[in-house]
This record gives C-alpha cells, sequence and structure tokens, in this order.
C-alpha cells in the first residue's frame, strides 16, 4: 500500500533481531525508509509478530506441480533422474494454456504460504502439444503471467533456450517438440514480456543446460544481451552423468567448461551446481556468478548432495528453487539443506561460522536473502531501502517458537517449526495472505483440482 507505514515490535534487519522498526511504503510500493528504536508512532499500523524479509523462490517450473506426488513408485528395478524426466514429459506434453494458469495460480499460492514472493520461472514448455506455435507464440508465458497476477505474487519469466537432447545431438527428441527454442526466439520472448507493463512482472533469460544450449546457440544468446542487467539462468551439474558426457565431449566438466568458455558474470545462475571440483568452486566465485539450490528437488531426484561448505567458504552468491515442486515452502528447504549436509558428513551445524555466525539457521537464512535480488534481476532485495516492501509476519504464537529467546527465534523457526508459521504475507506493501488464507484461495483450489481431475482422472499412472 503506498504510503503505508508498518510497525513491528521486532524485525530482522541488517543480519539481526532489531526492537521497535518503523518501515514505510513508497507511492511505487517499495521501502522509502527502514528506522529502529522507533516508538510506535500514531497512525503507523501494528504488526503482530516479528517481521522477516521474505526470499526469492529463484528456480520453478510451475507445470511440475501437477506431478507432484504422483511419482513416488518404482516398477523397475532402476529409478533415476532420467527416469523420472521420461515420466514427466507425458504430463508436460498435455498441458494446455488454460491448465498451466490454473497449476501455476495453486503453485504461486503456495509459494507465497511458503513464505515466498518472487518467483522465478525456468519456463521452456513453449508449444503446442504437437510442436506448432501457438499464434501467440508467449500463450504458455502468458498464462503463468496471468497465474502471478491473480495471486499477487512477484514474477520473473525465464524463457528457455532448449535445442538439443544432448551434448553430440544436433536436434531435440520427438518428446521435446514443444520446447524448441533458439537464441532470437529467447530474445524476442524476453523483450515482448518486459514491454508489457505488468506490474510484479519481469523478464530475463535461460539456457535449459550445456547439452541442450551448445556453445554456438549461447554465445547468441551472449551478443544478444550484451551488456544489460538482465538475469542469465543454466541447470548445470545436476547429474552424474551429465558430468561425464560433457567431459566426453569437450574434455572438461561443466562448471570448468561454462568458466572457461563463456566467461559467466553476476548475472549468471548456476542452478544445481551439485557435483564441483574446488577448482570449479574457485572459478565461479572468482566469476561472480551465483548457484541456486534446490535442496527438496535434488534429494527427490537422487541427485546427490552439494558442497555447501565449500560455496560458503567462497562466499559465492546461493539462492533457494523450489524447482519440481515437492517442496514449497523455504523453512523446509533449508532444513532439507543443512540436514543433507548433516547425514553426508556426519557433523552438526555445517553451514555455521563459529564466531561470526554460530546458527545455521541464521547463516542459511542470510545467505538466501543475499542471494535473492541477483537471480530476479533486481538491484534489492529484503528490508532495505530501495527494494520492494515484501515481507513476513510470524506467528509469535506458533507451537515451534512459544516461549523461544529472541535470539533463537531463526533456530527454532527452521529446526523446530510446525505447521503454519508465518500470520501475514506482504507484496509492494499489500497483505496477500492471512493467517495463511488468500483472498482468491477457494476460486484457485477449485480450478486446480478440476486441471488435476482432468490430466490424471483414469490415466491409471
Ligand atoms: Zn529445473
Amino acid at each position: 500500500m503506498s504510503g503505508a507505514r508498518y510497525w513491528a515490535a521486532e524485525a530482522w534487519l541488517d543480519g539481526r533481531w532489531q526492537r521497535e522498526v518503523l518501515l514505510e511504503v513508497g507511492a511505487d510500493g517499495h521501502w522509502s525508509r527502514i528506522t529502529a528504536g522507533v516508538p510506535l508512532p500514531e497512525g503507523a499500523v501494528q504488526l503482530e509478530g516479528p517481521v522477516l524479509p521474505s526470499l526469492v523462490d529463484a528456480h520453478s517450473h510451475a507445470f511440475q506441480r501437477a506431478f507432484a506426488g504422483l511419482a513416488e513408485r518404482r516398477d523397475s528395478e532402476s529409478d533415476d533422474f532420467w527416469s523420472w524426466r521420461d515420466r514427466m514429459y507425458g504430463v508436460a506434453l498435455r498441458i494446455t494454456p488454460e491448465q498451466l494458469k490454473s497449476i501455476g495460480a495453486q503453485l504461486y499460492l503456495e509459494l507465497l504460504r511458503g513464505g515466498y514472493t518472487q518467483v522465478c520461472e525456468f519456463h521452456y514448455l513453449q508449444h503446442r502439444e504437437d510442436g506448432t506455435a501457438y499464434e501467440d507464440e508467449l500463450a504458455m508465458a502468458w498464462a503463468l503471467a496471468e497465474a502471478a497476477e491473480q495471486v499477487g505474487m512477484g514474477l520473473t519469466l525465464l524463457p528457455v533456450l532448449y535445442a538439443h537432447a544432448g551434448f553430440q545431438q544436433p536436434a531435440l527428441r520427438p518428446d521435446q517438440r514443444r520446447f524448441a527454442t533458439d537464441a532470437d526466439w529467447i530474445w524476442n520472448a524476453r523483450s515482448r514480456l518486459n514491454a508489457a507493463g505488468r506490474p510484479l512482472l519481469n523478464a530475463g533469460v535461460a539456457l535449459h543446460s550445456l547439452r541442450a544450449a551448445h556453445g554456438d546457440d549461447i554465445r547468441r544468446l551472449q551478443a544478444l544481451v550484451g551488456d544489460t542487467d538482465l538475469p542469465i539462468h543454466i541447470h548445470i551439474s545436476e547429474q552424474q552423468q551429465e558430468v561425464r558426457d560433457c567431459l566426453a565431449a569437450t574434455g572438461q566438466r561443466p562448471m570448468q567448461w561454462l568458466c572457461n568458455e563463456l566467461r559467466p558474470d553476476a548475472r549468471w545462475q548456476l542452478v544445481h551446481a551439485t557435483h564441483s571440483t574446488p577448482a570449479e568452486i574457485e572459478q565461479v566465485a572468482a566469476s561472480g556468478a551465483g548457484i541456486v539450490i534446490c535442496p527438496g528437488t535434488e534429494a527427490n531426484l537422487g541427485d546427490g548432495l552439494c558442497d555447501l561448505p565449500g560455496w560458503l567458504k567462497a562466499g559465492v552468491p546461493i539462492s533457494l528453487g523450489s524447482d519440481s515442486h515437492v517442496t514449497r515452502d523455504w523453512v523446509e528447504e533449508l532444513r532439507w539443506l543443512e540436514y543433507g549436509q548433516r547425514l553426508g558428513l556426519q557433523r552438526r551445524n555445517v553451514a555455521s561460522a563459529p564466531g561470526a555466525r554460530p546458527s545455521s539457521a541464521e547463516r542459511l537464512f542470510e545467505a538466501a536473502l543475499a542471494g535473492s535480488a541477483a537471480p530476479a534481476g533486481f538491484s534489492a532485495w529484503g528490508l532495505r531501502v530501495g527494494a520492494r516492501a515484501d515481507f513476513l509476519v510470524l506467528d509469535p504464537q506458533a507451537s515451534g517458537q512459544l516461549g523461544v529467546p529472541v535470539t533463537h527465534r531463526l533456530d527454532a523457526l527452521i529446526f523446530g517449526g510446525q505447521g503454519q508459521v508465518l500470520r501475514q504475507v506482504f507484496v509492494a506493501g499489500h497483505c496477500r495472505l492471512e493467517q495463511g488464507r488468500h483472498a482468491a484461495q477457494a476460486r484457485v483450489s477449485a480450478d486446480f483440482d478440476v486441471v488435476m481431475q482432468t490430466l490424471w482422472g483414469g490415466s491409471g499412472e
């Protein structure tokens, strides 16, 4: 709400809990002033719980929400990422723009409930079921834009360059026909999306992966992007097979090849970056690029564990992605991120930095917060002047928070929480979620239910 003034008894400001914080929203829906140590002024709205910045969900494939919970059975000796992908294509090949809008609205509402207020949509489902272009080539992208608008979620659309079935493949597989794009298509899509003038919508660009976008495709897109400040996302090193194929095709590992051949910079977001060497981490750190970790999906797909201590030590910007949407809540993602490391390394508090930041929860949250702006192409994010006025109000009565000292609030939220923990969620100064409920919820859920029944009813899958 432009001109609104909010006041919180406690807010997470500049990396710590501060008391009596006045938060002022400018006419553009961004923070105009934030001041700690101010008694409740007349006319300010008193918030009924501690205030936390929201996070950006830096990696989403909205259509995969229609698949969550429907790929958890094994019918053959082995089941891995690649067999999952073939089944996922089965869903991708039958979703219409109208269905995608309903799926997206349900997902984005759930992401708001999960504490995200901006989502980066890695969007490659572009064409009709038979692979021909829609009358408006961006029909599927507009469906996502309308879904986000319906629930009041910020959206960064990333049309994806997708041109090859593998490192040595000249073209796509028949079941990838809905994804086919080239650099000029992506550039045109991104330009139209950015020119649409829709509030809360912006666009960047993406490359599916090094196996699906080859050096020449990427260089052409880089030339079009030039020195504009657009975010550039790419899936990289998610699977060992991809690393082996890259080594066979180029003699280098994926991140090594990317850094040596394409000179990524701070605009680049390397999604997953699961399988790395210390030398690759050094190269990525020197480039300024960020990584997007998707702990829930990486666990679900059996991808492997990233070298979290290595990335943190190198100071590489980190953001979170909900990716396939088996989890839609950053609290759960951060818990998974730390627990995966504990299980793998047989240690506790892997993310913490003794002395500087002994709390694992605080260090992970601060990393994800600091890493939030770049994937969305924003210059600022969080509780700081100039950033969009997005924030979360924690429920101080949530069972995991009862009696917990302020100093341990984030620890209790991430490692001891249960159920609904947010009282309100704000986007651009507007309250979108009140006690976990959204004004459009009944309609959105009913539409989604119908779409799911149409997609899955009687399919026997
Ligand atoms: Zn992905």
